[in-house]
């Protein structure tokens, strides 16, 4: 079905020898002619928007409407797919961008140069909510009855909560033992129906999108390209946080690599509408035993080749893993993907914003996550590989120590308390903060302050 031509926002294969057309009324993600990845596209020219992105913030003033109080629908004109009727939102993107100066000096960086974007303050608890309340205000637009996504933990605790604040069904593939206490009791308590497939997250990633497709049930996984526009507005804020500057660098750490993907066309885009003059470079950070864009890129020189991704070369890697018997394994669980299926959008942010990719050890991530609890607010496994990776970036010179530098925490620390426990009470790092015994005592308690 061809797009309408009045439409000012469309759906588009990435594939530059498709390029196929759909109107966003339609329940898609992925290319029905090809099977590649969609983007979601607009007509710049028709949308009227703030020639300022200063102006994006003045609606703070009229926080009592839910549009202009969400962190993500404040920055409407920028991801204008849907009609306001159809918008769902529970305050999300209500984020803190804060100065590290603490942090900055374990580091060695300059005091001022240090930013960590604490997305664990979501409703939900991690950066999910902003792609959620655009995944969903998508699915009621185009009239969805239910909902599925197979998750690491935290897309199944945002789903949850966005589903049943619109009322549609929703049900959750989590692979057994794969998945922290903190989401898993989220998705429960949310409503969400939840069914622990006997295997990882790629087995869980083919076995959902095979059921939504015969059943007809909406997707939110991050493949669905109206969640990618919701998570661009994690950039908008970081701007915002910086008095609308641009910052040296952002570091993300990559799983589905959705977030990168996003931020790459956040930047793009903002630059095409002459909203800001130049893009940060963008650091993806794996664990290394869920390493695959590392290995892709870093190994093997894979690249976006302005579209034309050489897929052998994905082939053949996935076939390796599929007869190794591979399965990715990190205590940094929402990361843990071998396959991931933004893949291709990621090699394109990376080429937009001259980035770099590394993988960094479970033992670093633990120790970073430590030192970010204990000089800020904290945050879970998978977002301490944000400070592991910079701190190898600063050591190979890749990034100065006088950059401005904005690591995404992705999630809240209360999400994953065993792996936080064990460390401390473990000893498992230098960083360690263990509790200690003492006997009912007054004189020997003092004597422990
Ligand atoms: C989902 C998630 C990630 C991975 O993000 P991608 O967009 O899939 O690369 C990282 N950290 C946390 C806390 C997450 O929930
Ligand atoms: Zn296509």
């Amino acid at each position: 079905m061809a797009m309408p031509s009045r439409e000012t926002a469309w759906q588009e294969c990435i594939n530059p020898d498709c390029r196929a057309q759909f109107e966003c009324a339609r329940a898609l993600f992925k290319c029905p002619q090809c099977g590649d990845l969609l983007d979601i596209r607009y007509d710049w020219d028709r949308i009227a928007r703030p020639s300022r992105l200063s102006a994006f913030a003045d609606r703070w003033a009229r926080r009592d409407q839910p549009l202009d109080f969400s962190g993500v629908w404040r920055f409407r004109e920028l991801l204008d797919f849907c009609p306001d009727a159809c918008k769902v939102t529970l305050g999300e993107g209500q984020t803190l961008l804060e100065r590290n100066d603490r942090l900055a000096s374990q580091l060695g960086i300059k005091p001022g140069r240090l930013f960590l974007q604490y997305e664990g303050l979501n409703p939900s608890g991690s950066f999910k909510d902003n792609g959620m309340t655009a995944a969903f205000s998508h699915a009621c637009m185009v009239g969805a009855r239910s909902s599925a996504c197979a998750s690491t933990g935290n897309t199944s605790a945002s789903m949850s909560l966005y589903a049943h604040a619109c009322g549609l069904k929703c049900t959750v593939f989590i692979g057994s033992g794969r998945i922290a206490f903190g989401k898993l009791s989220q998705a429960m308590d949310y409503g969400g129906h939840t069914i622990q497939i006997r295997g990882d997250f790629d087995d869980c990633m083919r076995q959902v999108q095979a059921v939504c497709a015969r059943e007809g049930i909406y997707l939110v996984n991050s493949l669905n390209p109206f969640r990618l526009e919701g998570q661009k507005t994690i950039m908008y804020r970081v701007l915002e946080g910086l008095g609308w500057e641009v910052p040296d660098w952002i570091i993300v750490p990559g799983g589905n690599l959705g977030n990168s993907s996003a931020f790459g066309k956040a930047f793009a885009e903002l630059r095409r509408v002459g909203l800001i003059d130049r893009v940060p470079r963008l650091a993806v950070v794996n664990a290394t035993g869920a390493n695959t864009l590392t290995q892709l890129f870093n190994e093997r020189g894979l690249r976006w080749n302005d579209g034309r991704v050489d897929q052998a070369v994905i082939d053949a890697y996935y076939d390796d893993l599929t007869q190794r018997g591979f399965s990715p394994h990190t205590c940094a669980s929402a990361i843990e993907i071998s396959r991931p299926v933004n893949l291709k959008k990621c090699l394109r942010a990376l080429d937009i914003c001259n980035g770099v990719v590394l993988a960094v050890r479970d033992e670093e991530i633990l120790d970073a996550k430590a030192q970010i609890g204990a000089t800020g607010l904290g945050c879970e496994p998978a977002s301490a590989a944000t400070i592991a990776g910079l701190k190898h970036l600063l050591a190979d010179g890749v990034v100065g120590r006088d950059e401005r530098v904005v690591c995404v925490l992705t999630g809240h620390p209360l999400k994953d308390p065993n792996v936080t426990v064990e460390y401390h009470r473990d000893r498992k790092g230098a960083f360690s903060n263990p509790p200690v015994e003492v006997p009912n005592d007054l004189e020997q308690i003092i004597r422990h302050l």
